[in-house]
């Protein structure tokens, strides 16, 4: 029953670099390009995407909505690192 609770709660309250991180990924598909930036160090999150062993900055929206479902690892972080998303594996 603790747990349940607990459960719940942790819901909403997403960490903000994990927030901004699908936010990023979500321009990148819907626009081709990312409007977010970082409130550490005001910089635009990259989008880096592993492909038959190869990691590579994602070039445009495009290539992204193409690619993302042969990529081994998406990788999503700004320069100072406040926004990351860990490694999505789809
Ligand atoms: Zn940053």
């Amino acid at each position: 029953m603790d747990t349940q609770i607990k459960n719940e709660t942790s819901v909403g309250t997403l960490p903000k670099y994990i927030m901004l991180a699908d936010k990023t990924e979500t321009e990148m598909i819907q626009n081709g390009a990312i409007s977010t930036t970082c409130p550490k160090c005001g910089k635009k999150p990259k989008i880096w995407m592993t492909l038959k062993d190869k990691t590579f900055e994602v070039p445009d929206g495009d290539y992204f909505r193409d690619n993302a479902i042969f990529a081994q690892r998406i990788k999503i972080r700004c320069e100072c690192g406040f926004i990351h998303s860990g490694e999505i594996c789809l």
